[in-house]
């Protein structure tokens, strides 16, 4: 029987107390990282190797030896050696050339993305946890939370805890999978194009949440910094941001949970060709042409979260026993799907395309897919996508939002 792993995201009835220790630990959590990762890219910049979790852990327990830094030894270990883990991890990503769109690790900021994971240790009772060195916690969940716990991160927004609880569940049976096979191609006027001609509008949704966030960020400004108004409304902004992640995370899982529903077999671009063809810096056929435009489209696509469609479209397909197939084409948006001539005359605009062969006219993302499905079926240039064995939990879902199974 198939095992799955999910993420319940729960508010922490923390009070003060328990507050202050918290944000002490993320604290030495991301001083941890921060260190350690300015050790190795200094290292890198003098062309020395990468020290690995195993030095790093060495080094950890040096530096908790030291007056300097033995503020570290207040903090659970495993959260420490966790996060020396989660270093390794980007590091080796970020060189990983199956995954084009990873950069360097960067440097964490309070309160963002600096959450603290407890590997083991912890205990879980009703509405209550037990994390060490914190102690027993209460949270507001409705749902219960079902599966065995396999870790704990802990993290904050704005002035508001949160424990994302991830569990591994084991799924009873998994559906034969229909017939239905869709392409889909990330639209530049929408958020996505289906080859049946369906267009998702994307998260427009959030736009009268950002032009609220705009407005909020230019009240900030006019307040004098440090102030107490100022707090104030760094605290309402923290929730925006908190509210409109929660928005788009919403769209995504509804969005991908349909179309995994829905298709047994999905075709998009493949990411090395999505890296390669629509990247800033072009190709070495094309080097940097439209720069300016390019990084235009990228950006917009990177904002609407493609990146994490896909990859909650893998697993959910995966949990089905569906398919997320990858088309290595690079054509697709210069090919007719009409008559199949491929030519760079085709495209007259980004909205619309228009054959130069035989005059076939059609949205230039509903074009796209349907190429994508056409040149997927024909299995010429596809990578069936489909991890094998335990399958792929939503570790990347930084809301912790829980992916909808059924
Ligand atoms: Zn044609």
């Amino acid at each position: 029987m198939p095992k799955i792993r999910k993420a319940y995201k729960v508010r922490l009835k923390a009070n003060t107390e328990i507050e202050k220790k918290l944000v002490r630990f993320c604290g030495s959590a991301r001083f941890l990282w921060n260190k350690s990762l300015a050790m190795n890219l200094e290292r890198l910049e003098n062309r020395q190797t990468i020290l690995w979790y195993h030095e790093l852990a060495f080094w950890l327990t040096l530096w908790k030896r030291s007056d300097e830094y033995g503020f570290l030894k207040e903090c659970p270990s495993q959260v420490l050696q966790q996060k020396l883990m989660d270093l390794e991890r980007a590091f080796r990503d970020s060189f990983d050339r199956s995954q084009p769109r990873k950069r360097l690790p960067v440097f964490k900021r309070k309160g963002r993305g600096d959450g603290i994971r407890f590997p083991q240790g912890f205990k879980m009772e009703g509405r209550r946890i037990f994390l060490p060195k914190i102690g027993w916690q209460g949270f507001y969940q409705s749902r219960p939370i079902e599966g065995t716990v396999k870790n704990i991160t802990v993290s904050s927004s704005g002035d508001r805890w949160h424990a994302s609880i991830q569990v591994e569940q084991t799924i009873e049976s998994v559906p034969p999978p229909g017939e239905s096979e869709i392409g889909i191609d990330a639209g530049i006027k929408c958020f996505a194009a289906f080859s049946d001609g369906t267009l998702v509008a994307g998260a427009n949704s959030f736009r009268r949440h950002e032009d609220r966030l705009a407005m909020q960020q230019g009240k900030l400004s006019r307040k004098k910094k440090g102030s107490q108004n100022w707090r104030e409304q760094k605290r309402r902004i923290s929730r925006l941001h908190h509210t409109i992640s929660n928005v788009r995370s919403d769209f995504l899982h509804k969005l991908s949970t349909a179309t995994s529903q829905n298709h047994a077999k999905v075709f998009v671009e493949g990411l090395n060709i999505r890296g390669m063809s629509k990247s800033a810096h072009g190709t070495i056929e094309e080097p940097g042409r439209n720069v300016r435009a390019k990084s235009g489209l990228n950006k917009s696509i990177l904002d609407q979260g493609w990146g994490e469609f896909r990859r909650q479209l893998a697993y959910k397909l995966d949990w089905k026993g569906g398919q997320l197939v990858e088309v290595d084409y690079r054509y697709t948006s210069q090919r007719c799907s009409c008559c199949g001539y491929t030519g760079k005359q085709n495209k007259q605009s980004q909205a619309v395309f228009k054959c130069a062969a035989c005059g076939h006219e059609e949205n230039a993302d509903v074009n796209a897919a349907r190429n994508i499905l056409t040149i997927g079926q024909t299995g010429i240039a596809c990578q069936a996508n489909r991890s094998s064995g335990r399958q792929q939990e939503p570790a990347r879902n930084r809301e912790g939002v829980m992916p909808v199974a059924s």
